[in-house]
């Protein structure tokens, strides 16, 4: 790349520890806006999903504990993309200048002559301490915390840690890079005189998901974390307030702590619900199978809504697409004014009080033949549906049955989205898949009929159960599901968010084994939740 004109800037991010809610919101707004992102590998799952379609995203890290790209490339390839005028992120688990480099990095820019702009993010041995309950210092417990590193190389005296200065000191001793060389640790602090009794506490994979906590003293926690096969990623941290973590530990108490969730959703709704899950502590997997589509017809006549006396909205997707159908018109919502607005589901009525249009009449359950009852009473001429391509004939067979002329407005339609095979591995082995639609239902089971036809030696090695509809498929060969029937895991519950969706997934031969009562995400949420508590009580 040859020297811009202007050079650009080099960003030091922080990204947290792993949970990607701990990102900043300076950090996110960098990613969304960067042209090249050289990112490691203990960075948030999410962290890189609102980076641009056409940011360059490299990849800097450790490959599965093997080597790394050496630091100089690294360093290089950031000097380069600089000097060629971009505006570089250096992404960096938990904060950049602890344990991260950081601070060589910054030093190699400022040499090079290369602008630069540190932004601090959350780092790991703060933030287990805090997913575990441990409060690093504590009035009367400990009046410090000492962030260390436990990766010295004892064949370097230099690299030698001072442990007389370490013991002495009067507060909570935090180890990074620890699993390996806790015995060592452990000893060396008894030695140079820290109680035996010491609590210490080890946090794997802290803020993720699947975190977990062993706890031990000084002279114990080598031998329990050998037991328990604590590994790499972990924190270790020393000291007496690690005692309050008994009775301050929080994120083992929450309700979907330990459980596995496939969300089926499109990608953008999906989100929403993966948040929603991620805080109720389930471990998401995101199988997005459908994306929406706009639809746009240059031939069509511009949107005229004032010929009608009902509108009627069933989706925010459609919502929204009416809204920029209205805009490309040169209209906006007072061009609603004359009509009726009709609005199934709670995040529909949302989407639209987001416009400034309060509407009119709201099905008490979230279906179509629900709104068609709603809509009885009422006097209607022309009524217009803006919907999905493909939606249900229902709500306009029962209006034009009552003599209204109705004109379907198909604002979007639903294709699939391709899934690897890893992440439909994730999800049929999760311990519940929930489905929020039936066109996610279709998309879903089409995707793992995909797969199950195509030439896969072991898509599951779980055992499992069989079930779903006879599939054609001749191709020879595979002794397993020669069927194409789609294959879950016996344990995992397949959650419904009402009757259609349902209906979609008895069409395929699968039994729901949860339907939510209200049919939105505040529904489906409590549904999930009311179903792990069957049989503890
Ligand atoms: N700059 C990072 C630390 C990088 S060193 C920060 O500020 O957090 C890498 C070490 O950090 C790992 O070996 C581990 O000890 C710790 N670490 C990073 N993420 C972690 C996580 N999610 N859980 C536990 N330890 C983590």
């Amino acid at each position: 790349m040859k020297p811009a004109e202007r050079a650009g800037r080099v960003y030091l991010v922080g990204a947290g520890p792993g949970d990607p809610g701990l990102l900043t919101a300076r950090a996110l707004e960098l990613i969304a806006r960067a042209d090249t992102i050289l990112y490691d590998r203990l960075i948030p799952s999410q962290a890189l999903a609102n980076a641009r379609p056409e940011a360059e995203l490299l990849f800097v890290g450790k490959q599965g504990g093997g080597e790394s790209v050496p630091q100089e490339q690294t360093e290089a390839l950031m000097i380069e993309r600089a000097l060629a005028g971009r505006e570089v992120v250096r992404l960096k688990g938990g904060d950049p200048f602890v344990f991260g480099r950081g601070g060589e990095e910054a030093l190699t820019l400022r040499q090079a002559g290369i602008d630069f702009q540190v932004v601090p993010g959350v780092t790991a041995g703060v933030a287990a301490a805090a997913y575990a309950g441990i409060p690093v210092t504590h009035r009367g417990v400990s009046t410090g915390v000492a962030l260390v590193t436990g990766h010295e190389d004892p064949t370097k005296p230099e690299q030698e840690l001072d442990w007389e200065a370490l013991a002495a000191f009067p507060g909570t001793l935090v180890f990074y890079m620890g699993v390996r060389a806790l015995p060592r640790i452990a000893q060396s602090l008894i030695a140079a005189g820290r109680p035996p009794s010491q609590p210490v506490a080890l946090v794997e994979r802290a803020t993720l998901a699947d975190q977990r906590t062993v706890a031990g003293t000084l002279s114990t926690i080598a031998e329990v974390a050998t037991r328990e096969e604590v590994k790499a990623p972990a924190i270790t941290v020393v000291g007496d307030v690690v005692e309050l973590g008994e009775s301050l530990a929080w994120l083992e108490d929450r309700p979907l702590t330990g459980l596995s969730v496939a969300v089926t959703r499109a990608r953008a709704q999906g989100s929403a619900l993966a948040g929603r899950l991620e805080d109720l502590g389930a471990k998401v997997v995101q199988a997005p199978t459908i994306r929406v589509r706009e639809l746009v017809d240059p031939a069509a006549p511009l949107l005229e809504p004032s010929r009608y006396d009902l509108v009627c909205l069933t989706s925010t997707n459609g919502v929204r697409f009416l809204f920029k159908r209205l805009a490309a018109a040169g209209r906006d919502a007072r061009a609603l004014a004359g009509a009726r607005i009709a609005a199934i589901g709670p995040g529909t009525v949302a989407a639209l009080a987001e416009h400034g249009i309060a509407a009119d009449i709201v099905p008490e359950r979230s279906l179509a033949e629900s709104l068609v009852e709603a809509l009885s009473a009422l006097e209607i001429r022309h009524a217009l549906l803006a919907t999905a391509a493909g939606a249900r004939e229902t709500l306009p067979a029962a209006l034009r049955e009552r003599g209204v002329s109705v004109d379907v407005l198909a604002l979007y339609e639903t294709v699939a989205e391709p899934l690897s095979a890893s992440v439909l591995e994730a999800a049929t082995s999760a311990d519940y898949i929930v489905f929020a639609s039936g066109s996610s239902v279709r998309f879903f089971l089409g995707a793992l009929r995909a797969r199950a036809s195509g030439d896969q030696a072991s898509l599951f090695n779980r055992p499992r159960a069989r079930v779903g509809q006879p599939f054609e498929d001749t191709s020879p060969g595979r002794d397993e599901r020669q069927d194409g029937s789609v294959d879950f895991s016996p344990e995992t519950r397949l959650v419904s968010i009402g009757p259609v969706t349902s209906a979609a997934l008895r069409e395929n031969g699968l039994e729901p084994h949860v339907e939510a009562e209200q049919h939105d995400l505040e529904g489906l949420l409590s549904a999930l939740v009311a179903d792990t508590a069957r049989g503890a009580g």
